[in-house]
């Protein structure tokens, strides 16, 4: 049904989707409901990734004790991807496949550099997350195409440790500035592997390499983390609405950064 029209819409949790339609921003000819497929649902272990299916419904992810163990980043997170009510019906594929800049899931496969893979004409195809997402709400996901999985890397390391911070105007809301860590930590607390992502502030999540290369083989230091962020976001395009100034984005992004890689270096460090 998806190959052959051009107005047909994948429909999975619908707290997006639904929404847009009461409002006529999207009018699909039909709906394809993919919630209820069990092949799409699902949250295994396969070689060095955990993979989501598309349909598992966000409280499941928020839940489930391989995320909190294996991913952690992502179970931190969750609890801030709406509210109770929508995770009981939005999906982790859902998130994904809208490409909101603001929402939790997204940054946290950018972050991590998770692998999306979705079938379209009945062959399967692969993207890295860090190609998927090109603009607000826009990705690289054919229309006629339905995402299956995101598989997330499972970092080996075994003081691992994770942050995450976010500004919005009421809890739960999309937030204004959102920035996660993860970075692994050796016997004497110094950082073995850093990564750290910027959601919310850009067009589209952002991974801040150059201060993730400036904690690597250092223990933490406050002042040189909110250096490091200040020089990585001195020249990017900061998003601006009602809501934010792309002045205050910036400014609060560097404090996000900051709270997020010291958080992530204390739950590090608190593991033998
Ligand atoms: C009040 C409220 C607050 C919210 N707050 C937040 C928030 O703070 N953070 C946040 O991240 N999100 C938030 N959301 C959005 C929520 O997380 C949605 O669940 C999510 O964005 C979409 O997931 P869904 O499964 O409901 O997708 P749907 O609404 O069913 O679909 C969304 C879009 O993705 C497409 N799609 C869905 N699944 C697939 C698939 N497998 N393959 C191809 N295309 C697909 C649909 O065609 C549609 O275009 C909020 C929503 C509401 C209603």
């Amino acid at each position: 049904m998806l190959a052959t029209d051009d107005g047909a819409r994948v429909i999975a949790g619908g707290q997006t989707l639904v929404p847009l339609m009461a409002m006529r921003l999207a009018r699909p000819t039909r709906l394809v409901d993919i919630a209820r497929i069990p092949g799409l649902s699902f949250i295994r272990e396969q070689g060095a990734a955990v993979v989501v299916g598309a349909a598992t419904r966000q409280h499941v992810v928020e839940s489930d004790p391989l995320i909190r163990t294996k991913v952690p980043l992502l179970a931190k997170v969750m609890p801030y991807v709406g509210h109770s009510a929508t995770r009981a019906r939005g999906t982790v594929g859902g998130s994904i496949a809208n490409g909101d800049a603001a929402a939790e899931i997204v940054l946290v496969a950018v972050t991590l550099e998770a692998t999306l893979t979705w079938r379209e004409n009945g062959a399967d195809h692969e993207m890295s997350a860090a190609d998927f997402f090109l603009g607000p709400m826009v990705t690289s996901l054919p229309l006629a195409a339905c995402l299956k999985s995101v598989s997330f890397p499972v970092w080996q390391e075994p003081r691992v440790g994770t942050g995450f911070h976010e500004v919005n105007a009421r809890q739960s809301d999309f937030a204004f500035v959102s920035a996660a860590a993860q970075l692994a930590l050796d016997a004497e607390g110094l950082c073995t592997s850093a990564t750290i992502g910027l959601g919310a502030a850009t067009a589209v999540p952002m991974r801040l390499d150059a201060v993730a290369d400036a904690l690597t083989g250092c223990a933490f230091d406050e002042a040189k983390v909110r250096e490091a962020a200040t020089a990585a976001l001195a020249d990017v395009e900061m998003l601006a609405d009602l809501h934010a100034s792309a002045a205050y984005r910036r400014r609060v992004a560097v404090t996000m950064v900051v709270r997020a890689v010291a958080d992530a270096y204390q739950s590090a460090a608190r593991r033998a």
